[in-house]
């Protein structure tokens, strides 16, 4: 049964709170149906022999990776019929953003897909709205938009997960009780060109400024993009409020049409009160300061998206910033209970009628230890396991997961990093998250000479020897029109900072005898991130999903970065660690 039908029957909270107090029943339910309705496609008979036993799943469904079930997708992308996967029709696919593993993927969906999706964003805003007072009345500027649509050689669409939502009734037709409305029309959301939507967005939201008390996107990077663009077309955007005409080349007619609605008459007043903020030498809570009445930030980030939090904090003067849910297009895992915790503290609690979850333990040494939801144990590190609704068994995310809590019987994770994601030179193993915290350590030098981190990746170098790590920054400073000023000591003494942040055995191999090299920062042009961003787009990755690769595995992508290399630095001395080992 859908528990979105069933929302009107029961009162939101009861919902939450039976859902997150009968896991183990729910999970069962739903590996029930998924089974019932699976049997009999190609893949699962020649594992269950038609059977939907729960046991005969545990004991013969295979734990597989993407390439595993490629051949199977790639199939029904090709014109078999659906059934060969799932039970269920399969109605369109979905593709991943495909930065953060390497290649792009496609996952299969249907309605279930669109049902969690549209779950997911009604229960998380509940939650917001139960911990933050006042904000029935107001509206979101939420920086939502679509990607172009392709269509499979079997004619079925294929998209962005989030543009085959916005593309779906289940967002024309969404019902009165979501909380809140936002500030752009549908036809912003619904246009592909992500230049004119972010544009469209920022116009609306100014006009209405006073009513806005949410801003946000699906996750950080987006939201710092749209701030980047603001930068660099507030004078446009307020000539654009003065005369009350909308620019030119805003040539999406529905979205011209919907947002000339919106601006209204000319307004000199407002525009004026805009210039005057942007005006200002520092861009410092630049957000409060243009919407006033805002409340909180929503958009994940956190794992790889973390990096981003200081900007973030610095154009928000701290506003709380609420990284709501972990979903994926593989399927929706749960939302943030406890929304108004530090970004480094956030845990989802999983919600047990998305999908059927398993989890790999992670560092089990020989043996695969694979337990259910209800069966995770607190500290414990583990790799979800998915099997949906729509053709995925056993699928392994490659997402590494560790259990912070439970909320009446439903785990809670933190998420720690992509499991596949990591530098190596040597024997050591740098994951993101490592490289993250050095490079976090390593901004708190910069801070001092005003300049932030715009955004970051890295590669391992081993063309030189001993290879070396190469980190590529994308520099700004703090005050707008202020010019990059480099200070060669500043620079040199974060590179030594990352290394000595880094994990034992790269000190190690570092320190003795010169396994690896000094590590380099390389900085690049203003630009070259959005560059780099472009680049991935046109390979296939989804913007609206975007996430920076913390490390670059694409030749062609290390191209755009050398390109606009302008000026490298190494640690100059060596690291003060002397292992014995
Ligand atoms: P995609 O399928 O392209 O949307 O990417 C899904 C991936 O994004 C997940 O497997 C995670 O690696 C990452 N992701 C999604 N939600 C979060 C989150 N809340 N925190 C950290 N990473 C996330």
């Amino acid at each position: 049964m859908s528990l979105c039908s069933d929302l009107t029957e029961k009162l939101d909270e009861e919902i939450l709170e039976d859902l997150t107090s009968n896991v183990k029943q729910i999970q069962d339910n739903v590996l029930e149906e998924i089974l019932t309705l699976n049997a009999n496609t190609e893949y699962l008979r020649r594992f269950l022999h038609g059977s939907s036993s729960k046991e005969l799943f545990k004991k013969n469904v295979p734990v597989v990776t993407y390439e595993d079930v490629k051949p199977f997708i790639d199939r029904v992308t090709n014109g078999e019929p659906s059934d060969i996967i799932s039970g269920n029709p399969i109605t369109g696919f979905l593709l991943s953003s495909g930065t953060s593993g390497g290649k792009q993927k496609m996952f299969p969906r249907n309605n279930k897909y669109l049902e969690n999706i549209k779950f997911i964003f009604y229960y998380r805003s509940l939650v917001i709205s139960k911990h933050i007072d006042g904000l029935e009345h107001g509206k979101g500027m939420v920086f939502n938009f679509c990607t172009s649509e392709n269509t499979t050689p079997s004619g079925l669409p294929s998209s962005a997960a989030s543009t085959s939502f916005f593309k779906s009734d289940y967002f024309k037709n969404r019902p009165s009780y979501w909380h809140w409305s936002y500030t752009s029309p549908d036809e912003v959301i619904l246009c592909s060109d992500t230049k004119q939507t972010l544009y469209c967005h920022l116009l609306c939201g100014l006009v209405q400024r006073d009513d806005v008390v949410k801003v946000g996107a699906a996750f950080v990077t987006i939201l710092v993009r749209a701030i980047n663009l603001l930068e660099n077309s507030w004078k446009e955007i307020c000539t654009n409020i003065r005369f009350g005409h909308l620019s030119e080349w805003i040539t999406d007619i529905s979205c011209r049409d919907s947002v000339s609605k919106i601006l209204g008459e000319p307004n000199p007043e407002l525009a004026d009160l805009i210039e005057n903020e942007c005006n200002n030498k520092s861009w410092e809570g630049i957000v409060p300061r243009l919407w006033p009445k805002a409340k909180f930030i929503e958009c994940i980030a956190t794992g790889q998206m973390a990096q981003h939090i200081p900007t973030l904090e610095f154009y928000s003067n701290k506003l709380p910033l609420i990284s709501s849910s972990y979903v994926s297009s593989e399927t929706m895992f749960g939302i943030n209970m406890s929304p108004l915790c530090k970004p480094e503290n956030v845990s989802y609690t999983f919600l047990p009628n998305l999908s059927y979850f398993e989890f790999l333990l992670v560092d089990a040494g020989d043996k695969t230890e694979i337990v259910d939801l209800v069966d995770v144990k607190l500290g414990c590190y583990y790799e979800p396991l998915v099997t949906n609704h729509s053709g995925l068994h056993r699928y392994k995310m490659g997402d590494i997961l560790l259990v912070t809590g439970f909320y009446n019987n439903a785990p809670q994770f933190r998420f720690v990093r992509r499991g596949n994601l990591t530098l190596s030179i040597h024997l050591e193993i740098t994951t993101d998250e490592d490289l993250l915290n050095a490079v976090t350590d390593a901004k708190m030098v910069l801070e001092s000479s005003n300049l932030m981190l715009m955004d970051f990746t890295s590669y391992a170098d081993i063309s030189t020897t001993p290879g070396h790590y190469v980190l590529y920054w994308e520099l700004k400073a703090k005050y707008r029109n202020d010019i990059v000023e480099i200070d060669k000591n500043v620079l040199v003494e974060c590179c030594y900072v990352v290394e000595e942040s880094l994990n034992n055995s790269y000190r190690v191999y570092r320190s003795k005898g010169g396994l690896i090299g000094a590590l380099e920062i390389r900085l690049v042009q203003q630009g070259t991130f959005d560059a780099l961003m472009e680049f991935f787009i046109t390979q296939g990755a989804s913007s609206t999903q975007y996430k920076t690769p913390i490390c670059i595995k694409s030749t062609e992508a290390l191209v755009i970065l050398e390109e606009n290399v302008h000026a490298c630095f190494f640690t100059d001395k060596s690291l003060s660690f002397n292992f014995s080992s």
